[in-house]
C-alpha cells in the first residue's frame, strides 16, 4: 500500500490533534470539521478501505467502533453519527480506512 497522509500522521511525520491512541488505532480531529465535533478513528494497520478488510480484521473493526463510541462519550456526545466512505464514488479521498465521528449538531437522513 502506498503512503497516505494518515500513515504519516501515525508515524508523526506530520502533525495532527491526536485525542486517543492505543496499540491498534489512532484518533485525531478532522482538519476540515463538518460538525462541532468531528474526529477520525483509524487503524494503525494500513487497510486502504473497508472493502479491503478481511475476516482476520474482524476484531480490529469492532475495536474501531468501540473506541469511536468511547471517545464520543468522553467528548460529551450522547447523539453522534459514524460514517465510513468506501471508494472514490462514496467520497473517500484518503485511502487509509477511517471512521468519521461527527456530533454536536442535528443530522438529517438520508445523507447527501
Ligand atoms: P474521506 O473523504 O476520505 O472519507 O475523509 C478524509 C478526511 O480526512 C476528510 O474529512 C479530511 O478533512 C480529512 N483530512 C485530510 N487530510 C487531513 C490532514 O492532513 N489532517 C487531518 N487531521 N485530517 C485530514
Amino acid at each position: 500500500m502506498s503512503e497516505t497522509i494518515f500513515s504519516k500522521i501515525i508515524a508523526r511525520e506530520i502533525p495532527a490533534d491526536i485525542i486517543f491512541e492505543d496499540d491498534q488505532c489512532l484518533a485525531f480531529r478532522d482538519i476540515n470539521p463538518q460538525a462541532p465535533t468531528h474526529f477520525l478513528v483509524i487503524p494503525k494497520k494500513p487497510i486502504p478501505k473497508l472493502s479491503d478488510a478481511t475476516a482476520e480484521d474482524q476484531g480490529l473493526l469492532g475495536h474501531l467502533l468501540l473506541v469511536a463510541s468511547q471517545i464520543a462519550a468522553e467528548q460529551g456526545l450522547t447523539d453522534f453519527r459514524l460514517n465510513v466512505n468506501n471508494g472514490a464514488g462514496a467520497s473517500q479521498t484518503v485511502f487509509h480506512l477511517h471512521v468519521h465521528v461527527l456530533g454536536g449538531r442535528a443530522f438529517s437522513w438520508p445523507p447527501g
